[in-house]
């Protein structure tokens, strides 16, 4: 038997483990002792994410659709075949009619790929990721603020935190390992501050738990700014040294009354004021938060970053800002530039010397207008606008949380999807290529504390599938392009030329530890633990005044409930990974079994007043729309609040997707229905 040091990639934790095999199969997983995020530790996922390879559900041939059904053809039929049908659209269409988008899971070298196929040989910017706008609020704020879009510190050093506050990330659920990092920290003697409205198994063990209504994030972190400033707790030396901003910040913060925002957020002001005096007095603390679905608007973010920065909690040990990411390569797609306005390395698609960087590598011209994002043209505005999807690991039809993609899909000329699997999406596709899975190929991840890590090949894929940066390489090639990558390593090593911070993480050097976390250089190989450590920055750290919002209209009497939405460890985000691993399936099923037709939850004493019992039908009944679901009845909610998991599609269908506004919040009253 052999066994081999890889990396897990179900989330975006990105824990050791190694992988044991015989006879060109996985037979054994074991957490690495000694990886420096999860220090021998790993979830249920990270044990049998590996069934994914062995699923027999797996595509092994491409698949061309023919008089309306797919069949199977060679690559070079279906690769000559999508070429064709790329210069026909090109012709008639030009660049835009292109879009290509991809899922935050998928590797760096296929996103660096697939980014500089849309801009290098077709030259369009409708390039992005399928989390889009949520976690483009977090990139925007933390380039304008501290000018870098990614997490400040290392997971590690939650141990030598002495006060962790998470906000919105249920950790036990998402990212489990780091939630075990955080627990244990507690343990051992930091102060647990936990924001969230709901009351998650972090929560359970909070020291402050502020439970506050939905959308009240800015309010409470205004309170808890102006808390700081009145009683003189505010880091001056660090702001003098390395802010801006901090007059008009001040200005701003005086607006905040600790009383009315007790009541706007409905938690007691003397919860606000010990969480506030707590983050101040501590001499290191860190703030975690969730760049993704449950992540707020961009100025809830920023009033997050005015309070690190008001404090010093930047740049020293176990301080800083945690920037989770639960996707797996969430911060790897990004890095690599698949965002519509954004080229690698962050470089802005509108700035000359940005493009004139890039173009000095790929020796060709790049488009000069920002591209349009994966919502705005999968939902109605989008229709008619693109010819041509590219949809890599993506599957809309199943997981965007926006309107139904289906619709702007099945009016395109072409949909090429490359997955392992038949998708929701897959039936609009014109052409599916099969692609490797984990553990059948060599490429990078990079993790939510930028570490930028191998997942090695350890058993030979089945005869049929290729590495997407392959299928890539040979697409471009058939459309005239030079490309004469032979390994992802060697994708790699361009993007070092690309993307200043990745100029060190060729493989040789990844190979050599547990990766390395950006900025990896040539001057700086080991890599960077802890951003800002040493006066780096080549600009201060900017705050930004946030204004108090308006104490929030109260939910229409007709309406009385607010919906939020959230992960659900049932069925964790349609994900394709649990659906075709077998255990993974059982485990993630369990709750199902109760409640088969899936759930919303309701808290227990909103259940008893509307005499609701647990398993119960429910109508939720909105101006919108209304859609039927299964109570499930449990104090975990706030009052007032009805859960929904992202799974619960009839809801999102039915009431979001119709309602005028999504970022609204959305109001539902519940009507019983017939069993
Ligand atoms: S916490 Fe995430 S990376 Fe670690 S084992 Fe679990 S799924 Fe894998």
């Amino acid at each position: 038997m052999a066994h081999k040091l890889t990396t897990c990639t179900f989330c975006g934790v990105g824990c050791g483990l190694y992988l044991e095999t015989a006879e060109n199969r996985v037979v054994g997983v074991y957490p690495s002792m000694s990886h420096p995020t999860n220090a021998g530790r790993i979830c249920v996922r990270g044990w049998n994410v590996h069934e994914v390879a062995s699923s027999p559900d797996r595509l092994r041939s491409p698949l061309l659709r023919k008089n309306g059904q797919f069949q199977e053809v060679s690559w070079e039929e279906a690769l000559v075949f999508i070429a064709t049908r790329f210069r026909e659209i090109r012709a008639r269409f030009g660049p835009d009619a292109f879009a290509f988008f991809n899922a935050p899971r998928c590797s760096n070298e296929e996103t660096y790929l697939l980014q500089k196929l849309a801009r290098a040989v077709i030259g369009t910017n409708n390039v992005d990721h399928g989390t889009g706008v949520y976690c483009n609020n977090s990139i925007n704020v933390l380039l304008d603020m501290i000018g870098v879009p990614a997490t400040t510190n290392s997971l590690g050093e939650l141990a030598r935190s002495e006060v962790i506050i998470v906000d919105g990330v249920d950790l036990a659920r998402q990212l489990p390992t780091v939630g075990g990092c955080v627990i244990r920290a507690k343990l051992n003697g930091a102060k647990l501050v936990v924001i969230a409205t709901r009351r998650h198994r972090v929560a359970e063990s909070a020291d402050l738990f502020l439970q506050l209504k939905p959308g009240t994030e800015i309010l409470l972190y205004g309170a808890m700014a102006k808390v700081i400033v009145d009683r003189g707790l505010m880091n001056l030396p660090f702001i003098r040294a390395r802010c801006r901003g901090y007059e008009e910040f001040l200005e701003r913060v005086r607006d905040f009354d600790l009383l009315f925002a007790a009541e706007g957020c409905g938690v007691p002001a003397e919860m606000i004021e010990a969480a506030a005096l707590a983050y101040a007095r501590a001499r290191s603390a860190a703030l975690l938060y969730s760049t993704g679905m449950e992540a707020r608007d961009a100025e809830s973010i920023q009033a997050l970053v005015n309070l690190a920065l008001l404090t010093g909690h930047l740049g020293k040990e176990g301080a800083g800002l945690f920037a989770l990411n639960e996707q797996n390569n969430l911060q790897g797609v990004c890095d690599m530039g698949m965002l519509p306005d954004r080229l690698p390395g962050y470089r802005p698609v509108a700035s000359p010397a940005a493009r004139a960087a890039v173009e000095s590598v790929w020796k060709r011209p790049l488009p000069e207008t920002p591209g349009l994002a994966a919502r705005a043209l999968l939902t109605n505005q989008g229709q008619g606008k693109v010819k041509a999807y590219w949809l890599c690991r993506y599957d809309p039809v199943s997981t965007a949380f926006f309107g139904d993609a289906a619709d702007s899909l099945q009016q395109a000329d072409l949909v090429v999807i490359q997955h392992l699997f038949m998708t929701g999406t897959a039936q609009y596709a014109h052409v599916i290529l099969p692609t490797t899975a984990f553990g059948e190929e060599r490429v990078s991840f990079t993790s939510t504390e930028r570490r930028i890590q191998l997942a090695e090949q350890v058993i030979e894929p089945p005869p049929g599938p290729l590495p997407a940066w392959e299928q890539l390489t040979r697409l471009a090639r058939a459309l005239g392009a030079d490309w004469t990558y032979q390994s992802a390593g060697d994708v790699m090593d361009e993007i070092g030329r690309v993307v200043p911070f990745y100029s060190g993480a060729g493989y040789d050097n990844l190979a050599r530890e547990y990766g390395r976390q950006w900025p990896c250089t040539n001057d700086r190989p080991l890599g960077t633990r802890i951003l800002f450590s040493e006066d780096l920055s080549e600009r201060p750290f900017k705050f930004v005044p946030v204004p108090r919002p308006a104490q929030a209209a109260a939910a229409p009497k007709d309406y009385p409930l607010t919906l939020v939405f959230g992960h659900s460890l049932y069925y964790w985000h349609q994900n394709v990974l649990i659906k075709h691993s077998e255990t993974l399936k059982r485990e993630y099923r369990i709750l199902l079994l109760d409640y088969p037709d899936g759930f919303v939850e309701i808290n227990s004493d909103d259940a008893r007043q509307l005499g609701v019992r647990d398993g119960a039908k429910i109508r939720l009944r909105a101006p919108s729309g209304s859609a039927v679901s299964t109570a499930r009845v449990t104090p975990e909610v706030r009052r007032g609040t009805i859960y929904v998991p992202y799974f619960v599609r009839e809801v999102e269908r039915q009431i979001v997707g119709s309602a005028e506004d999504g970022n609204q919040p959305v109001h539902v009253r519940v009507e019983k229905e017939a069993a």
